[in-house]
């Protein structure tokens, strides 16, 4: 079995208590994938050092050249899209088809935030005074830590290196523990592309490395993907050095329908963007809100278009759903599904494990689908993130905008209808980082995405607001 390194100021490195743990595929979980660093607080002090050093370099090296760079790395990534799909694959279990398409999102968004190294464009402004020049430049941050979760282990730790490298940021990088072997692949792949030793760090291991990186002084700027509980610590953090932060964090999306006269195809958008990667996605529809009277018609299309959803190794031709990540997440889907059932909602679909030995034969889930679900039980309110859809039942469009205000998140929501005045009413009241019409919640590579209240904090990635993420604003006045 292999084992990897921590990748630090251009060089694979040993973590100093020479210390490893094995990741396991979880369509299979007695197969061992590879031996990673469990980094500690020596190994983030080197890697932070090596950001350090590399920082006025970097900064210095002029924009077209680090955009080039950049974008030598997006058709790498691009042009080794079936070898790093099968990794995702491997050890985090999403079908392939889903992984391949992973990679060449991150191909995309990474050529489009390289991009912005030629667009680190200030502002002049007119004087009040004579013989006064007054402008606006954007400084890098200095050095930033991207944390990333399992649950897209390319896309997520893309979207945070490529934007924060092209404000002329060195970075220090630790992904999830689950999904260490995607992040190796990734150095190997900067490292083709020319990126100077130092620029990016690797240090790979457990929630302990990360706690280490972010509350160390040197890290001017986090960028944080995961979950709400540790995205508030990491913000107390970072507030008591007024360092800045991205957030990216939890969700409990819903889809509303009203007053729809396709429910077929709302059925459709609806069914993939819930169990799309095993509903393990922040912005994955989680709760269905829909008008008392179209009710059974929606439940009828979701349960056919769920009927069509192939469970199975991802590996495998044809399977449209891979298991769950982890043992443990596959004990906390199971505890909501209990839990929905205590609380007297209807099981109408799945609602259990498929295997009868997961620990050897995968931590594969049933597509549940939960009528008649109380707004205010676990199941409608908290962020399962598994393949569970819970549908509530309202009367009207009123109760509908309450009922999808009434969780802590607000990341992404969906309007099924062709009423005109809903579809202006949802976009005026429903408190949401993205609101789709008609459209489940995929994101496009070039458009902002994030969240408000408990589902995110600082400027939003991908698209032109990763500027705001990872610069300065500095007000210059010459006389
Ligand atoms: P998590 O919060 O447990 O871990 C995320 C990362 O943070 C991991 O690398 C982990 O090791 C690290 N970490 C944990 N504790 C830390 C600490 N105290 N200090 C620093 N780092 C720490 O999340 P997860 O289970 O890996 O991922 C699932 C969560 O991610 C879900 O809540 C999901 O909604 C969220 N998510 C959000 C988005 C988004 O864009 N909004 C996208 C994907 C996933």
């Amino acid at each position: 079995m292999e084992r990897h390194q921590n990748y630090i100021a251009g060089a694979r490195v040993a973590p100093e208590s020479k210390e490893y743990y094995q990741t396991h595929n979880p369509a299979c979980p007695q197969q061992a994938l590879g031996e990673f660093p469990l980094s500690a607080a020596a190994d983030v002090d080197v890697a932070l050092a090596a950001a350090e050093s590399a920082r006025d370099t970097w900064a210095d090296m002029p924009a077209p050249q680090r955009a080039a760079l950049l974008m030598r790395f997006s058709q790498l990534l691009a042009d080794s899209k079936n070898e790093l799909a099968k990794i995702i694959t491997l050890e985090q279990g999403k079908a392939l088809s889903e992984s391949t398409g992973e990679v060449i999102r991150a191909a995309t968004e990474a050529s489009f935030a390289a991009g912005e190294a030629l667009r680190l464009s200030g502002q002049t402004f007119p004087s009040e005074r004579p013989g006064l020049t007054c402008y606006t430049v954007l400084e890098p941050l200095g050095v930033v830590a991207a944390i990333t979760p399992w649950n897209f282990p390319v896309v997520s730790p893309v979207r945070k290196i490529v934007p924060a490298l092209a404000c002329c940021n060195t970075v220090v990088f630790k992904p999830s523990s689950l999904t260490p072997w995607s992040a190796v692949f990734l150095m190997n792949l900067f490292e083709k592309a020319g990126l100077p030793p130092g620029v990016l760090n690797l240090v790979i291991g457990p929630s302990a490395t990360g706690e280490r990186l972010v509350t160390d002084p040197r890290v001017r700027g986090i960028s944080f993907t995961g979950s709400t509980a540790v995205g508030i610590h990491i913000y107390e953090c970072a507030a008591r050095r007024m360092a800045k932060v991205q957030l990216e964090l939890g969700g409990k999306n819903p889809a509303i329908v009203l007053d729809c006269q396709d429910l077929d195809g709302a059925a459709s958008e609806i069914v993939a963007a819930a169990f799309l990667c095993s509903g393990q996605r922040c912005t994955a529809l989680s709760r269905v809100i829909v008008q008392d009277s179209l009710a059974d018609a929606l439940i009828e299309r979701l349960l056919a278009h769920m009927k069509k959803i192939r469970v199975g190794n991802g590996l495998e031709p044809g399977t449209t759903m891979g298991p769950l990540v982890s043992r443990e997440q596959m004990e906390i889907v199971s505890g909501y599904v209990r839990k929905g059932v205590e609380s007297g909602a209807m099981l109408l679909a799945g609602g259990q494990v498929l295997t009868s030995d997961p620990q050897n034969q995968g931590y594969f889930y049933a597509p549940t689908l939960f009528d008649r679900v109380a707004p205010e039980s676990a199941l409608a309110l908290e962020e399962i993130f598994g393949p569970v859809l819970p549908v509530i039942r309202v009367p009207d469009a009123e109760q509908s905008f309450e009922i999808a205000n009434s969780t802590r998140y607000g990341l992404a929501a969906s309007l099924f209808t062709q009423n005109p005045r809903l579809i202006h009413e949802f976009i005026k009241r429903v408190k949401s980082g993205m609101v789709h019409v008609n459209h489940g919640t995929a994101s496009q590579p070039h458009i902002p995405f994030g969240g408000v209240k408990d589902s995110g904090q600082g400027a939003y990635s991908i698209g032109p607001t990763v500027k705001e993420a990872f610069t300065d604003l500095k007000t210059v006045y010459i006389k």
